[in-house]
């Protein structure tokens, strides 16, 4: 299918794309890797009067590792994560989920800043963000903005970003050595959008009970969450099988909504079986 009619611009300088998003007031679309992009201009379901290429500022392309955190460039690729030893050991819960992400061809285009815009709620990376308390930096005409990613999306395709503003960058807290993590999402066909999918993470204390239980699980709202009552149960106890069942019990508390994909209650017993799986591949990491 044939794209709307729109005008095209390639700035060289962050500011030159935040003066074009500010002049055009909403009318302005940013093209990152244009793997949702693309289809939803085909499928006319936006239509703006100019895109903004982000492909020349070489500076949203910045991948940082320091003691501090680590931070992903707007304009970095599934694939350079992947392919990014380091920065896979300093943050091994981001690679073990960006490794779902999709299909080997989208891997090569889609980027970080692409998907935290689009904000689907069934996409790995806002549900890390939000697992893990990660900061998203936005630039707009009237300066930086540091989001917490648990206040950045709003529901499907939705977040906190004004029309003139960008992302930046996303910066996720440091991942201590010792600390415990799995990832498990369930999909029908492999790089599909899953289902349901869980990310946990906790820091073992000295007599190996779980502290600083982190769980985050796509498929139970419109949105990436973290489950509370699945934290309550881990904190405090060894991660064994009844504190997992525990952990898997506490799903009840959540309220996935039905749609063409999946029921509501389906979902909820998937949500409860990744967050087993993610445990138990926690507990057998060494
Ligand atoms: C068949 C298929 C399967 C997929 N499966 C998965 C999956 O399993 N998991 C998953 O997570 N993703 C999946 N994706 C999505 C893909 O991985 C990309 O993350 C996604 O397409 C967006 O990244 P992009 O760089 O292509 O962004 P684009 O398509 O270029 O842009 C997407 C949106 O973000 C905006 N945008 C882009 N960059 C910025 C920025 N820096 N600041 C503000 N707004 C910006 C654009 O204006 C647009 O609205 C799939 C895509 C396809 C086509």
């Amino acid at each position: 299918m044939k794209l709307p009619q729109f005008e095209y611009s390639c700035p060289e300088k962050l500011t030159d794309a935040v003066a074009l998003l500010a002049a055009h007031g909403g009318e302005a679309k940013l093209l990152a890797g244009g793997q949702s992009l693309v289809p939803i201009l085909a499928f006319r379901l936006a239509a703006p009067s100019l895109i903004v290429d982000l492909r020349k500022l070489d500076e949203l392309r910045r991948i940082g590792i320091a003691a501090d955190g680590i931070a992903l460039g707007a304009m970095v690729r599934w694939r350079e994560i992947l392919d990014n030893a380091e920065l896979c050991a300093a943050h091994p819960l981001l690679a073990a989920a960006i490794g779902h992400v999709a299909h080997y061809q989208i891997r090569n285009r889609g980027t970080v800043g692409g998907s935290l815009a689009h904000a689907d709620p069934a996409a790995e990376l806002p549900c890390i963000a939000v697992t893990c308390e990660a900061e998203i930096a936005v630039l707009g005409a009237s300066g930086t903005r540091i989001i917490a990613a648990a206040d950045f999306f709003r529901g499907p395709l939705t977040t906190e970003l004004r029309p003139d503003e960008l992302i930046r960058e996303i910066r996720l807290p440091p991942w201590p050595p010792q600390r415990r993590f799995g990832f498990a999402e369930f999909a029908r066909r492999s790089g599909d959008f899953a289902l349901a999918g869980a990310a946990v993470f906790y820091d073992p204390d000295d007599k190996g009970k779980a502290r600083n239980a982190h769980v985050g699980v796509i498929g139970a709202a419109d949105r990436p969450v973290r489950l509370k009552s699945a934290e309550d149960a881990l904190n405090g106890r060894a991660v064994d099988e009844q504190t997992i069942a525990a952990a898997v019990a506490a799903c009840a508390a959540a309220d996935p909504p039905d749609d063409i994909h999946a029921s509501g209650a389906y979902r909820r017993v998937l949500l409860g079986t990744m967050i087993e799986r993610a445990l138990k591949s926690a507990g057998a990491r060494d």
